[in-house]
């Protein structure tokens, strides 16, 4: 907008905004605190006081790419089923790390024993010879991006709350991001060793956040754990393989991949690294695939037990080494027919990226409004 509000022109000055209102005046302008004003009169005052007023220029938010890739469109008899891939939100401290932990311990195999060091971004666990994948939580800035992104990617939420400290302002945050997302939620009730666990309580705050547990007569699945102890995890399990089967979760193993990046970073020996979930189709060692802006092909993968791996099917998480640049966890990814085609997609996409940082570096915030002389 190229509008400014007194109130606030008059905060970047620095003077009260009935001066401001006076000096209008003075220009045969009768303005209210709240109202606009457009650029040339702010100029105008701003000149007043020994300031250049620097127009703000908000551009149009750039139109989606429409890449040449191909979508997803199968035939129904390519479909076969796949895993659910499952993401653990909560609030914090209410035991989400401590749930995972829980979790790929009771799977570890005797030749993983002491081998339940995370890999990366992503576990996969088998229960009853059924596969399950977890996205990690990732903690920091990029935790709130992630499971934003996450969503989409994700078939089932487990929303962890504590026993103990009930529903929480990010309890009720990952509920309304499950709900926008329509992923079924399953409630894990956590902590419920503690001495002052209190699971009703829990069960009727969450009744009173619209999600109705079975118990309820609501249609979400509750289960109560102790991620500390260990309680409840494989009926926990057992939870989410029934509610991956009602939703019928499909994909075509027979085509090129498509996924998305869940994370990445600069390694100092292998380069760009990231880890993809394969949502469908299958993924080679030797691939030429799109990630975001960046391109490659498949040098190395390594699953989440850091085993090396040449071939993944649909609900997969891998490392991939072999890209140009370090792609942005949400970024989708897929192969292309050829190292050409990739670079050529990664390309146009890393010249829209340019245009729009030069774009947003002439758009000027409130705060940078004005420039003193
Ligand atoms: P996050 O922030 O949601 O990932 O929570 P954490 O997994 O880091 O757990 C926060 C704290 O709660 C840690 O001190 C855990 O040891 C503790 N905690 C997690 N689960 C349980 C549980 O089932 N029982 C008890 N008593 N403590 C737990
Ligand atoms: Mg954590």
């Amino acid at each position: 907008s190229e509008k400014t509000i007194v109130k606030d022109l008059a905060e970047r000055i620095g003077v009260e905004p009935n001066e401001i209102i006076m000096k209008l005046v003075n220009l045969g302008i009768m303005a209210a605190v709240n109202q606009e004003i457009d650029f040339d009169t702010v100029e105008i005052i701003a000149e007043e006081y020994g300031i250049k007023a620097i127009k703000e220029t908000i551009e149009e938010e750039e139109e989606e790419d429409e890449d040449i890739l191909e979508q997803i469109v199968d035939n129904p008899e390519d479909l076969v089923k796949r895993a659910p891939i499952v993401t653990v939100m909560g609030h914090v401290d209410h035991g989400k790390t401590s749930l995972l932990d829980a979790i790929r311990k009771t799977k570890v195999t005797a030749g993983e024993a002491g081998g339940i060091t995370q890999h990366i971004g992503a576990s996969e666990v088998k229960i009853n010879g059924e596969k399950i994948v977890f996205l990690d939580t990732p903690g920091h800035e990029a935790f709130t991006t992630l499971r934003a992104r996450g969503a989409e990617i994700t078939d089932i939420a487990i929303l962890v709350v504590a026993a103990d400290d009930g529903v929480m302002p990010q309890t009720i945050e990952a509920i309304n991001h499950a709900k926008a997302a329509e992923v079924p939620l399953i409630v894990a009730v956590n902590k419920i060793d503690k001495p002052n666990a209190n699971p009703d309580r829990v069960k009727q705050e969450l009744a009173e956040h619209g999600v109705l547990i079975e118990e309820w007569g609501g249609d979400v699945v509750s289960v109560s754990v102790s991620a500390l102890k260990g309680e409840g995890i494989d009926q926990l399990l057992e939870m989410i393989i029934l509610v991956s089967e009602m939703q019928e979760l499909k994909a075509n193993p027979n085509r090129p991949a498509i996924g998305t990046i869940i994370e990445s970073e600069l390694n100092k020996g292998r380069g760009p690294v990231a880890t993809v979930i394969v949502q469908t189709g299958t993924l080679s060692v030797g691939d030429s695939v799109v990630a975001g802006h960046t391109h490659g092909r498949i040098r190395a993968m390594i699953n989440d037990k850091g085993e090396r791996v040449t071939k993944v099917g649909p609900s997969s998480a891998v490392e991939i080494q072999g890209l140009s640049d370090v792609p942005e966890a949400g970024d989708r990814f897929q192969i292309v027919k050829d190292d050409k085609t990739a670079r050529k997609i990664a390309e146009r996409r890393q010249q829209k990226i340019r245009e729009k940082n030069l774009k947003s570096s002439q758009r000027v915030s409130l705060e940078d409004l004005f420039e003193q002389i």
